[in-house]
């Protein structure tokens, strides 16, 4: 478990070809749906495992996803999966955490939730999600880029999965399937197996081009209705989102007018980002949620699949990447024989996961400036009556 997995991949002689039970082109010991960070790394674990993998992505290259911030306890996994190199590449920045106007109305530099072990890193994360890629494509196992997951048969002795894009569609078999598609968890959906959401907060997000350069980081402010999160996406443009609760979203119409009132109420974000056009808003999930149970008789789900954050807490990527490491030597241990492999994980990742919750609900406790609104009264509350046992 100490090794360099990174290293032990470059140099495993596994071609494409071994990577595929014999004599049968599409069939592997594992299948992983998702191309994402949680579906990466559990490939390269397995593949250093020497289980045949492949993975399935829907898309033919990385798309833009929110997400940039990497906290500095995240290290030793890095160095563990082997790809703490990727993120030391010049196009990331080094990071010590937000600026943040949450609890009281200044507006300071908070270190990162757990403040472990120096700097965390600033994603360009088009640019990381590429490089996990490439480091998967090292390993020559086969890549579905473009094909998107149709169907999942499981049964006893087997996993059969359909996947198409525009001009084909595939059968792969397999023996285990891995669910690392993402907050949607298609794989469990396909199965049958709900996720169960533990808030119901929702994100809405949009870009924004400036005509002045601000500062390469993160401001998080809170307000009476929720909060806003500014990342910057390049150096003049910035993604900006406003989390609220499902029953204070606007109507679609009304989403430019919500926001820009919401703008106007915050004391230093005002200021910083003035007169912008507000367009096309998305309106995403961005709330905490989780399976009861991460695995079943031939599946496991890792990264947002199983568990997602909420973004306040910047755990989404590195978890994603933890339980895709965890995960992959489950599974190998599971395919080897050791029963009990899969209920270990479930052991880890659960404690990751109440060690979260907790830490949460401390965070959202800090801010006591509007206890009567709708907002603050209600975000802990569905926590506190349904944290899972
Ligand atoms: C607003 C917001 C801000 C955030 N900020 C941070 C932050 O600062 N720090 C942080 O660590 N995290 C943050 N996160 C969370 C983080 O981005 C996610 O936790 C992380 O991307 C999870 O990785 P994953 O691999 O599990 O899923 P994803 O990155 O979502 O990858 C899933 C992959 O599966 C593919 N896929 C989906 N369905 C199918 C299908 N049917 N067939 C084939 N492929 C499929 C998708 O194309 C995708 O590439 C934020 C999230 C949000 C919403």
């Amino acid at each position: 478990m100490q090794q360099n997995l990174l290293h032990i991949h470059l140099i495993a002689t596994v071609k494409e070809e071994d990577c595929r039970v014999a004599n049968d082109k599409h069939t592997y010991q594992v299948l992983i749906v998702g191309g994402g960070p949680a579906g990466i790394a559990t490939a390269i674990t397995l593949h250093a495992k020497g289980i045949r993998c492949c993975v399935v992505e829907a898309h033919t290259t990385p798309i833009r996803k929110s997400g940039e911030a990497i906290p500095p306890n995240a290290k030793p996994l890095l160095k563990q999966l082997g790809i703490l190199s990727l993120v030391e590449d010049e196009k990331h920045n080094v990071y010590y955490g937000n600026k943040s106007c949450w609890g009281s109305d200044q507006l300071e530099q908070k270190e990162f939730i757990s403040d472990r072990l120096g700097h965390g890193y600033l994603l360009d994360r088009l640019y990381f999600e590429t490089q996990l890629q490439e480091v998967y494509q090292h390993t020559n196992c086969p890549f579905y880029k473009g094909f998107k997951l149709k169907k999942v048969i499981s049964d006893k002795k087997e996993v059969i999965a359909t996947i198409e894009n525009d001009s084909e569609t595939l059968t792969l078999k397999s023996q285990f399937i891995i669910d690392a598609t993402g907050r949607k968890a298609s794989v469990c959906r396909h199965l049958g197996i709900q996720k169960e959401n533990l808030d119901a907060q929702f994100a809405i997000t949009f870009n924004v081009k400036l005509s002045n350069e601000i500062p390469h980081e993160i401001i998080v402010e809170a307000t009476e209705n929720g909060w806003w999160y500014v990342a910057p996406f390049t150096k003049k443009e910035v993604t900006m989102m406003f989390f609220t609760l499902k029953e204070l979203l606007p109507a679609k119409e009304n989403t430019a007018i919500f926001l820009q009132h919401e703008l106007q109420q915050t004391i230093h974000l005002s200021k910083i980002i003035k007169n912008i056009p507000i367009e096309h808003c998305k309106i995403m999930p961005a709330g905490t949620s989780c399976l009861q149970i991460p695995f079943g008789k031939n599946w496991l789900a890792v990264g947002d699949a199983a568990y997602s954050f909420d973004p306040i807490s910047s755990y989404g990527i590195t978890s994603a990447l933890a339980s895709g490491f965890y995960g992959g030597h489950a599974v190998a241990d599971f395919l080897h024989g050791k029963q009990e492999a899969l209920d270990v994980y479930r052991y880890v990742v659960e404690n990751a996961f109440q060690a979260y919750i907790q830490k949460l609900i401390a965070h959202y406790e800090l801010e006591k400036r509007w206890e009567q609104s709708y907002y603050w009264t209600n975000r802990l509350a569905v926590f506190n009556s349904e944290i899972p046992s």
